[in-house]
């Protein structure tokens, strides 16, 4: 340092110079990692990005790290506030306040509009969740560092002064490990660009984006509670994949969108999408384009479902190529209507092609990031009183309209399901009432003990959307039926019909004296399940999911499980099925009670017939070419029990299955995806290819010598011909002005009630159909239907279905005898996301070993025969 430096120095005071000096130590991501982010070939993994953050964290005090929850590898999830010295020391009570406007609890207008103006708003920015989407955990670095390390830039100061960041490096920490790791492995040889041959998060991959109310995942339940914690205006989650030849695509979402959501929320998706337009454009990064493609009428997406707590929850997408290769195009590769490089409205600068490198997409994400931050610094106040405005109106509203309140018995058929629904609201933000002495409401008696949500609360949009029926509202099609924005993902959803559960909509205003006899419940109590009876046969309901847990402990443990064939009394009343247990005490089928909340009737008198069952090997098939359906079937078969096997190609190509498993799952899949994977070239060796015939020889002699096979959706018509199968899939080739379904929740009328698999199961369970098939029977067909939809009416109950006509009285699930074996082949997704719980018992009940009863005719064919007789 020369003499003039310590000049000028010496005429600062000694705050501002220690400041200054602290930060002109952050160290660069170069000097700590070697690279920077965004480098061609080069990707920080989660541990290297950490670290970088904690040298940060170590040299500056705009930034705090914080742990937040464990992911489903077990790695902390870490997370950046990032603001001014002076915001970050009082971050505690800026927390308080964002959650007293987001709750607009016991303030007055006058109230809210005081705090807004002194508060700092609180925004939620991440590097994403879907790990092969590898720009977003590098743009957080280059973020933190640009947010961290300037001086004496008047946009970045108004940021840290206004906003406080909580920025998370990634979503999904495992991911990004795996993906990183593989990429490095592959580096440089022929597989630089290959996909990775598994799901970057264990069991869900790309779907840890459809979780968001379910929370069944460990990173989905972190998120949502850091969020309900922190109460962010903004939260803002980068994506890759934009509609090319775009560079990014931003809000405004195409339609159409929840009316659930306030007001406030849809105008301020616009105004930041719109202002991130312009800012892109101010900083010459074209190619921003805006509605095309993604509607957010699914409320799962993570980074949505914030939305119906009056978070302003959206993504980006910048365009991505593969890892940190980077790639030149030529305008003669973009689809022919955009090679003209025409501006649109939604489309303002056009791309006009060229390379596009990692550090193109942090560049982009790093901008739009800022454009974020720079529009929730410039609007602090109106955001904050906005967000206060949107929960004072909720509530407003309810108190004035219906649904006043939702109300879940508290007897249930499947008590145990009706609690965690229960749960599942509760980390969702919303605030649960119980009842103490019972109420009457809709000229219903609701006994003590039911769980109330009244409605008039901030975040209580949520109950109503996942409550509520939905009805899909757009025009589907040109008068030349041709498809014009088919929905992005599912259109109905209903949890109550999802997970057979009973809720109901109150329509009106409680009264003071009932909502007197509400308690708040803060920590829900376990459903209270207890041991009756005396004697040492022990039976459970099968209505109740959690038996099944119940029983696979049971097992394992020695003891004897059957199901009762005649009428039986279970806990829940009389049932066909009960599930009789033997050969344990009292006292561990007491422990197995408490644990799994499944109320047991103690008798002495077994019931006389009985089928007896015994535990299965179960395998379910893993293709290289990653299935999320296989994720989610593992994920539920290891919840309950189930210990599936995984069964991967050499598995399935090598022969001898029967003496490894003796039932076989197949999750859906794409024909092509089943039958061939992955394409050899593409990844390495060991992971191309599919079943192929072999594979398909091995089935065929699985079921042969006594196996049981099920397949889901797809994969079930798949099967059809491969195995030459008696059935067919009526959906074949239809196009969709003729049948469209992309996911919509559908009433079947249960078939074949003498055989074990329907066990449990209502008369009329409600099921997910996403793009499946549907089936009839040739006259050589001598199995079961087990379900059907139904003759004469919609079997619709929520969500969007065209053309209902085309699969009137068609079959939706069936059991093909083959072989000494059995073919299960379902029309729908019985464990659709780990959300259709009310479908379990289609599976679970095939997932055993017992004694088949001979096939008799199935009920609806007996009574069409009946019918025509009259
Ligand atoms: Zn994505």
């Amino acid at each position: 340092m020369h003499s003039r430096g310590i000049c000028w120095f010496s005429a600062i005071s000694a705050t501002v110079l220690m400041a200054l000096t602290a930060q002109a130590q952050v160290p660069t991501p170069a000097s700590v990692l070697g690279h920077t982010p965004g480098d061609d070939y080069y990707l920080a993994n989660y541990e290297e990005e950490i670290h970088y953050f904690h040298e940060m964290a170590a040299h500056s005090d705009r930034i705090k790290m914080f742990t937040v929850g464990k992911s489903t590898e077990g790695r902390d999830i870490e997370v950046a506030v990032i603001s001014s010295p002076e915001n970050l020391a009082r971050l505690e009570e800026y927390k308080a306040t964002a959650r007293k406007l987001a709750t607009a609890d016991g303030l007055d207008d006058a109230q809210a509009l005081e705090l807004a103006r002194s508060s700092k708003v609180i925004v939620h920015i991440d590097g994403g969740l879907h790990s092969n989407e590898v720009a977003g955990g590098q743009h957080s670095i280059a973020l933190a560092y640009k947010l961290v390390s300037s001086q004496g830039d008047p946009e970045v100061d108004n940021i840290l002064n206004n906003v406080i960041l909580l920025l998370w490096p990634t979503l999904n920490p495992d991911g990004q490990d795996m993906v990183v790791s593989w990429y490095r492995k592959n580096l440089g040889t022929r597989f630089e660009v290959s996909p990775m041959p598994w799901l970057f998060q264990d069991y869900v991959g790309h779907d840890n984006n459809r979780d968001g109310y379910m929370l069944n995942m460990k990173e989905s339940q972190v998120v949502t509670k850091t969020e309900i914690e922190y109460s962010p205006v903004i939260f803002y989650c980068q994506h890759q994949t934009a509609p090319f030849p775009a560079r990014i695509w931003i809000p405004p979402f195409s339609d159409p969108i929840s009316s659930n959501i306030s007001p406030y929320v849809r105008s301020w998706f616009n105004v930041i999408g719109t202002n991130m337009t312009a800012y892109l454009d101010a900083h010459q990064m074209p190619g921003a384009i805006s509605e095309s493609e993604f509607d957010n009428w699914y409320p799962g997406f993570v980074d949505y479902a914030g939305s119906f707590r009056n978070e302003i929850s959206f993504f980006t997408e910048t365009a991505l190529y593969r890892y940190a290769t980077p790639r030149f195009y030529t305008v003669d590769e973009f689809p022919r209507d955009m090679q003209d490089l025409k501006a649109l409205t939604m489309y303002t600068t056009p791309w006009q092609g060229g390379w596009w490198r990692l550090k193109d997409a942090v560049d982009y994400m790093v901008a739009a990031s800022m454009s974020v931050l720079d529009t929730a610094a410039r609007y602090r106040e109106t955001l904050l009183y906005n967000r206060y405005q949107a929960a004072r109106d909720n509530i407003r509203r309810y108190t004035q309209e219906p649904p006043f309140a939702y109300v879940i018995p508290s007897v249930q058929t499947d008590a145990p399901e009706a609690h965690l629904l229960a749960q599942i609201m509760q980390e969702n933000g919303i605030t649960l009432r119980e009842s103490e002495m019972g109420f009457k409401a809709n000229d219903r008696e609701y006994p003590a003990g039911s769980w109330v949500i009244l409605m008039n609360q901030p975040y209580s949009a949520m109950a109503k959307e996942l409550f509520e029926v939905q009805r899909y509202p757009a025009a589907l099609f040109t008068e030349s039926q041709k498809p014009v924005d088919l929905p992005y993902d599912v259109t109905g959803w209903t949890l109550p019909l999802q997970m057979d559960v009973r809720v109901d909509a109150i329509s009106d205003p409680l009264t003071e004296d009932q909502l007197a006899h509400l308690k708040l419940v803060n920590e829900l109590d376990p459903a209270p399940a207890e041991v009756t009876g005396a004697g040492a046969t022990f039976v459970v309901s099968h209505q109740v999911n959690n038996s099944f847990r119940l029983v696979n402990d049971v097992l394992a443990s020695g003891g004897s499980v059957a199901f009762a064939t005649d009428q039986t009394k279970t806990p829940e009343g009389m049932e066909k099925g009960a599930i009789v247990i033997g050969g344990v005490s009292r006292a561990a089928i007491g422990d197995l009670s408490k644990k799994y909340d499944v109320s047991v009737l103690a008798t002495d008198k077994a019931p006389e017939h009985n089928i007896a069952i015994h535990k299965a090997r179960v395998g379910l098939y893993r293709p290289w070419d990653p299935s999320i359906d296989e994720g989610w079937t593992r994920w539920i078969l290891e919840q309950y029990g189930f210990a599936p096997i995984s069964l991967y190609n050499a598995d399935m190509r090598s022969g001898g299955l029967r003496d490894r498993v003796d039932v076989l799952i197949l999750p859906d899949m794409s024909q092509r995806q089943l039958m061939e994977g992955f394409r050899d070239g593409i990844v390495p060796g060991q992971y191309a290819g599919g079943l192929g015939e072999e594979g398909v020889d091995n089935l065929r002699e699985f079921v042969r010598e006594g196996g049981t096979l099920l397949a889901f959706n797809q994969t079930a018509a798949t099967l059809i011909p491969l195995l030459s199968l008696p059935v067919n899939n009526v959906l074949e080739g239809v196009k969709p002005d003729k049948f469209f379904c992309s996911g919509a929740l559908l009433r079947v009328e249960l078939g074949a009630t003498d055989r074990p698999v329907t066990w449990g199961l209502p008369d009329e369970p409600v099921v997910m159909f996403e793009r499946g098939p549907a089936f009839t029977t040739s006259a050589s067909f001598h199995g079961a239907v087990l379900a059907r939809y139904p003759q004469d009416s919609n079997p619709l109950e929520s969500g969007l279905l065209l053309h209902p006509e085309t699969i009137e009285d068609k079959i939706a699930a069936l059991e093909v005898p083959y072989g000494n074996g059995r073919i299960f082949l379902y029309g729908f997704k019985p464990q659709w996301r780990a959300q259709s719980h009310g479908d379990y018992k289609f599976f679970f009940n095939a997932l055993y070993k017992y004694e088949q009863p001979p096939f008799a005719k199935p009920a609806q064919e007996e009574k069409k025969e009946a019918k025509a007789a009259e």
